[in-house]
């Protein structure tokens, strides 16, 4: 099969005809094998029966059903795990993406040898409070992950070669950075092509302005996951020491002075008067708090099932 299009959909009934329509007048048109996979994330407008009218005339439409609202990474999560096309192609179901793009995207994986092409919505339609500051997210987004070709990370329309998607578990609100999700998975090759966007046309968005705030948080945490996920201990080990390091030197300090002080007649000491004493009993506690939480840390990695997973180039 060559396509396989993932679309995620919470409460979108009145778009699913007119999509559906457009993607099948796209796929007919180029003579493709495709298969339409809809995830419903638990919509309660009837988006599931418009679906299921939808199948009954085209075997290309294949469902997963959640029985509740669990977000767009678990409902893309799922797609992925069925999707049997060479190319996996997955879009919005607001009729912002255009299914126009998908020939040249599956050209870009199959002939240019692409992993993951990502839609750059460069001219968009959406208010300005969402696009300044996805201006900002994009350019963290760039820096941290390393992927400096992308402009538009959580563009919904993507193009993935069939094997990517089996090897990235997108969870949470992680479908904001499936690109460093691929790239920490090792696939490398991650490209971009610049897409038509339209304003959303029926329904409202499913998202607000704490986009923001949890896309950061994501991101530090995906961060750390690819820095030290194996190996937490490299980072709360030497956090540790740099603590107890502080906390030592600060407890010299106030045994000299104190030292120094039961020589001298004119000058007394109070220990507990002092800055240093306070700066020790602080950082060898948070010194001793680092290093627990490394060990921790490794018990946890040593038990994860995925601690021997590598992505292997060639093996002879
Ligand atoms: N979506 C979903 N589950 C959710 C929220 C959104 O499956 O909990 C789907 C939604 O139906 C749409 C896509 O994710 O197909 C993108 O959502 P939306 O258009 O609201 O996001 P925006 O375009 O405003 O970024
Ligand atoms: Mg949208």
């Amino acid at each position: 099969m060559d396509i396989s299009v993932v679309i995620p959909l919470y409460n979108e009934a009145e778009s699913l005809p007119e999509l559906h329509s457009w993607i099948t007048r796209v796929m007919e048109q180029k003579g493709f094998s495709y298969e339409i996979i809809f995830c419903n994330d638990g919509s309660t407008d009837g988006s599931l029966s418009v679906i299921k009218r939808l199948a009954g005339d085209d075997d290309h439409v294949h469902c997963v059903s959640f029985s509740r609202n669990y977000g767009k990474s678990p409902a893309l999560n799922e797609g992925f795990r069925r999707a049997k096309g060479d190319v996996v192609i997955t879009m919005d179901a607001d009729l912002q993406d255009s299914p126009d793009e998908i020939p040249e995207l599956y050209r870009m994986i199959m002939k240019d040898g692409f992993d993951l092409v990502s839609g750059w919505k460069k001219k968009r339609y959406d208010p300005l409070s969402k696009t300044i500051p996805t201006k900002l997210f994009n350019a963290t987004a760039r820096k941290v992950s390393g992927i400096k070709n992308l402009h538009d990370f959580n563009c919904g329309l993507k193009a993935y070669r069939n094997e990517v998607v089996k090897h990235i578990e997108v969870y949470g609100d992680m479908h904001r950075y499936i690109p460093y999700l691929a790239k920490n998975a090792g696939y490398k090759k991650i490209g971009e092509k610049e897409v038509h966007h339209q304003a959303r046309k029926y329904g409202s968005t499913k998202f607000g302005l704490d986009r923001f705030v949890n896309g950061y948080l994501d991101l530090a945490t995906l961060w750390f996951q690819s820095k030290f996920g194996i190996k937490p201990m490299h980072i709360f080990g030497l956090l540790g020491s740099l603590m107890f390091l502080v906390g030592f030197i600060a407890t010299v300090t106030v045994l000299t002075l104190k030292i120094i002080s039961m020589c001298s007649d004119s000058y007394y000491f109070y220990v507990t008067k002092s800055v240093y004493f306070y700066l020790s009993l602080a950082a060898m506690i948070m010194g001793l708090q680092f290093f627990l939480t490394g060990f921790i840390g490794e018990l946890i990695t040593r038990n994860s099932p995925e601690r021997n997973n590598y992505l292997i180039g060639e093996d002879w």
